[in-house]
């Protein structure tokens, strides 16, 4: 690794020896900046790298609320505002038990990259609570919604940071924290939040659009090798809001999903998740909030709590629950049983030795930062129709989220060429996102 890059990243970890996870989100990124690093010599000049891996602003905050029993719970809130440079802070909220800033941190960082890909003028941001919603009533998560908003409200806006959904945060909970927003605010806020119902300032195909836009995103990549989705065999992993629109997408386009799964286990349906199977699916996570065991119940397929379905043959691979979820032994296994093209709808879901075995064998890897930019890329939509005060239709969201995911993925492509490794995702995603947001860094002055 280049000198700089190195002392750079050493001094990202020895101020917060602790965020594992942020230091391998910020290591894979230095890595494939390298040559445009020793290409362009005046980011090291303006000490772009330093600044970059630095959050503007992070907020912490105690969030307190009272569970069915009327017993006061306390959780941790944060929002971490990590880089305006090209525009509002812009990222999702995440619920979810294993929520630490050092997570939020990993996830900010990613987001600035991703964002700046989108072609929209966000900047980056992430934020969260360690609440886990699983089990929860809807009193109760309507409860913690508000405790949080009581807190966050001062620190959003549309000119300065519009949070949206992620991990454990769907259409429920941006309704529940909308309306706490309004009710402390007393005004809509014009774009204060994205992922709003399509009745109440939402975006139409907002909730399609991660999952959709990652189909967009590998069917480009196929089309590198003349090939196209049609007839794949695909796996995919959770079984969320992108898990979902994926295997909607995957099903429209002629392909076969034959496995999803959740953080209990996965299932295996050899005969393809269908549009009715997927409509009981959809169900059972969104509206019952059930388990994926009961798909295999139902329709009498295997599941399996043990192992993953990086084990099964597949053409396509979608990771689209969480980071890390896909090992290195996983990656061989997907190589070995002749996977063509991987797509990560999840954030970071690969370990970096598995990314290293995908690039090795010329797998087409389309990395979260490109991959999944299609979710924010229609919240970057939503903002706009807010401001024009007029909505698109569902074919002119659809027909913007898919041009959008095209030209991310030719810059990332053209970028991978311009930098001599052709084909190389990575490098190409990271280094495009990068020279926007440190082109901007740089004329905005060193305060910035
Ligand atoms: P959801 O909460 O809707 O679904 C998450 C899915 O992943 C669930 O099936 C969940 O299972 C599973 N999961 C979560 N954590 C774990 C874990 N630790 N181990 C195994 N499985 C797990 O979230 P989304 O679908 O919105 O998000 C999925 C991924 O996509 C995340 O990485 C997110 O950051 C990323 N992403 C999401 C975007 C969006 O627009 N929603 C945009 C861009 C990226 P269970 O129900 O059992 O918890």
């Amino acid at each position: 690794m280049d000198s700089y890059i190195e002392q750079v990243y050493n001094g990202v970890v020895e101020k917060d020896p602790g965020q594992e996870v942020f230091h391998q989100a910020v290591l894979e990124v230095l890595e494939s900046l390298e040559p445009a690093i020793k290409k362009y010599p005046v980011y090291k000049e303006n000490s772009i790298l330093e600044r970059i891996v630095e959050p503007e602003r992070i907020i912490q905050f105690r969030i307190p609320w009272k569970d069915r029993d009327g017993k006061i719970q306390v959780n941790r809130g944060f929002r971490v505002q990590y880089n305006s440079a090209l525009g509002p802070y812009k990222g999702g909220l995440r619920f979810h038990p294993t929520v630490t800033q050092g997570v939020l941190k990993f996830l900010g960082f990613e987001q600035i990259f991703k964002n700046s890909l989108t072609t929209l003028p966000m900047g980056g941001g992430k934020g969260g609570s360690d609440f886990d919603p699983k089990g929860k009533t809807d009193a109760e998560v309507e409860s913690f919604c508000e405790s949080l908003m009581f807190e966050l409200y001062r620190h959003i806006g549309q000119f300065v940071d519009v949070p949206a959904g992620d991990i454990g945060v769907g259409g429920r909970e941006i309704g529940y924290l909308y309306g706490a927003y309004r009710k402390i605010t007393n005004h809509h806020g014009t774009c204060v939040l994205t992922g709003k119902g399509a009745g109440w300032g939402g975006s139409l195909i907002r909730p399609e659009a991660t999952g959709y836009g990652c189909v967009y995103f590998v069917q480009e990549m196929l089309k590198t090798r003349g090939e196209d989705m049609k007839g794949k065999t695909v796996v995919v992993s959770g079984s969320g809001n992108v898990a979902q629109y994926a295997t909607e997408k995957c099903i429209q386009l002629g392909a076969k999903v034959i496995a999803l799964s959740d953080s209990s286990g996965w299932i295996h349906d050899p005969d393809g998740i269908d549009a009715e199977k997927l409509a009981y699916i959809m169900d059972l996570k969104n509206v019952r909030r059930g388990r994926i065991k009961e798909y295999a119940d139902h329709y009498k397929v295997d599941y399996s709590s043990q192992g993953s379905p990086w084990s099964l043959k597949c053409d396509v691979a979608l990771p689209s629950a969480t980071q890390n979820e896909v090992d290195a032994k996983e990656a061989k296994a997907l190589v070995d049983n002749g996977v063509m093209a991987v797509g990560e709808g999840a954030n970071m879901p690969t370990v970096p030795a598995g990314v290293e075995i995908f690039l090795e064998n010329k797998i087409l890897y389309g990395p979260g930062k490109a991959a999944n930019a299609g979710g924010v890329s229609v919240s970057g939509l939503e903002m706009a129709q807010n401001s024009q005060r007029f909505f698109w239709t569902r074919e002119e969201v659809d027909a913007k989220l898919h041009q959008i995911m095209q030209s991310i993925h030719a810059n990332a492509y053209h970028t991978s060429e311009l930098f001599g490794a052709k084909g190389n995702y990575v490098m190409g995603a990271n280094i495009a996102g990068f020279l926007k947001v440190a082109n901007a860094m740089v004329d905005q002055g060193h305060r910035i």
